[in-house]
């Protein structure tokens, strides 16, 4: 069965594939007891089993902060497994240590590291492809958008005008990443320091990427506008750092219902 068709006919609210299953349910629809009792003695006997989706979620894949299926799955130094949107989060507003084992994880970035090859094999192996677009299309209502910079040291020479850096600006969607941007994003304006000219850049696709000489940072305003006509375009203030590892700001990025369904469509 197609993903689309499923969406339409599964209640958004539902995102855990029947192991959340609510049991209010029934009698929210005024059904009978005997039609409540039913469907409690049927969530009894196999909770994972939903018969309207026809899969057992396996607990192999999913994360533990989220309970859902691995979105963008990152594997940590300790060996475990999230999503990178959820580790993330947890990494920056709540601790720096790993959330299931307390390994220490100041040092690690699940912004950049790359998508777990093993991990991500396994969800395919062992979930349908529908389920795991459904996982992505639930994600859609919001999303991390990143602005950052690169950042290499230029030996000071004749000719260079005191320039110490060359710096590289670029965008990224970190729970987007297996799809290309120019998809969703139409065009990238970067506004400069005043003293550069022009000091508005606009960017267009593949990468969106602006590269400059400078000996001084400051702050980005970085506009980005997107395919989908109904979503304004995001400003992102973004501050130069001239440092080896780069700088990012990341923000999330809202979505309304049927602006997730578009954007579902133009990934799809
Ligand atoms: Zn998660
Ligand atoms: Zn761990």
């Amino acid at each position: 069965m197609p993903p689309r068709s499923f969406k339409n006919a599964r209640p958004r609210s539902n995102n855990h594939y029947g192991t959340t299953r609510a049991k209010g349910a029934a009698s929210a629809d005024d059904e009978t007891a005997e039609a409540i009792q039913q469907e409690t003695a049927e969530d009894d006997a196999e909770v994972d089993d939903d018969p309207s989706s026809s899969y057992k979620v396996r607990a192999e894949v999913v994360c533990p902060l989220c309970l859902d299926l691995w979105l963008d799955v990152v594997a940590t130094p300790c060996g475990h497994r999230f999503c990178r949107t959820c580790l993330r989060r947890s990494l920056t507003r709540c601790s720096s240590r790993c959330p299931l084992c307390r390994y220490d994880l100041r040092h690690f970035d699940a912004s950049v590291v790359p998508t777990d090859v093993e991990g991500d094999a396994l969800l395919h192996a062992l979930m349908p492809l529908w389920a795991i677009a459904q996982r992505e299309a639930d994600q859609a209502e919001h999303f991390e958008l990143v602005v950052g910079n690169r950042s290499e040291f230029v030996p000071s020479m004749f000719g260079n005008q005191g320039n110490t850096h060359k710096w590289t600006l670029f965008v990224s969607l970190p729970g987007l990443q297996h799809h290309p941007l120019q998809r969703l994003i139409k065009r990238v304006e970067y506004e400069l320091h005043p003293t550069f000219q022009p000091n508005v850049i606009v960017r267009y696709g593949p990468d969106f990427e602006f590269a400059a000489y400078g000996w001084g940072p400051f702050v980005v305003h970085c506009t980005i506008y997107w395919h989908l006509q109904t979503l304004p375009p995001t400003k992102v203030d973004h501050m130069l750092h001239f440092v080896p590892q780069g700088a990012r700001t990341s923000i999330e990025v809202d979505l309304d219902t049927s602006q997730a369904m578009n954007l579902y469509q133009l990934m799809h």
